[in-house]
């Protein structure tokens, strides 16, 4: 049986309908989150493809995440592999007890901003007390992973060959797709990106897991 693992990255306001479509199908997923970019409403963050990206208000994002797992993005998603040392500390530090205060849940995933680190940069998210750390570099057999701190996910939700890459991860029964839901920019991409979720969903050979769940169950 594989497991299906996904992440989403910036707590946007498109996770929104994005979280919809994950419960609608009984899908599990993590959200990477940035503890200090949220204001109380929404607010402008950045452009993408001519639309506005904007990050979710405080009081609305318990009812969006609920019943999905919250994982840590930094504080304020800065370069961490270009940063001196306590700043990427704090940045680590504040952002996991930040995210796990307001949750009410253990924040044991990071993602690194920009899928920059450094030895330096996986050692303090160790310390920090995550279980494991995201990368965005795609690999054919993610888990498990060398080194926990750099793991590596299977693929970007919009690879072309995700289908291709989902049937032949069969054979070591993990992958681990991630991306942003500001990244569907049409109805079309979020109509595929619906039908690829209910076809998991159905499908006998998969199952929907917690990116968490892979590290609690080793050693
Ligand atoms: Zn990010």
């Amino acid at each position: 049986m594989m497991t299906v693992v996904q992440c989403w990255d910036d707590g946007v306001t498109t996770d929104m309908r994005l979280t919809d479509i994950l419960r609608r199908h009984g899908a599990k997923a993590t959200f990477n989150l940035n503890a200090g970019l949220h204001e109380k409403n929404r607010t402008l963050s950045f452009v993408y493809e001519g639309t506005e990206v904007r990050r979710l208000g405080r009081d609305e994002m318990r009812e969006a995440y609920d019943g999905f797992t919250i994982a840590n993005h930094s504080l304020t998603h800065p370069r961490l592999d270009q940063m001196p040392v306590e700043a990427v500390r704090r940045e680590i530090m504040e952002g996991r007890s930040r995210l796990q205060q307001f949750f009410g849940q253990p924040v044991l995933g990071f993602a690194y901003p920009f899928g920059a680190y450094s030895e330096t940069v996986m050692d303090l998210v160790r310390e920090a007390g995550h279980v494991y750390a995201r990368t965005d570099r795609g690999v054919d057999d993610p888990f498990p992973p060398e080194n926990a701190m750099s793991f590596h996910p299977s693929c970007h939700f919009l690879a072309p060959d995700l289908r291709l890459r989902y049937e032949k991860a069969k054979a070591h029964g993990v992958i681990y797709f991630w991306g942003h839901s500001y990244e569907m920019t049409t109805e079309a991409m979020w109509e595929a990106f619906e039908e690829t979720v209910r076809r998991i969903s159905a499908d006998p050979g998969s199952r929907w897991g917690e990116l968490v769940d892979l590290f609690k169950h080793r050693d």
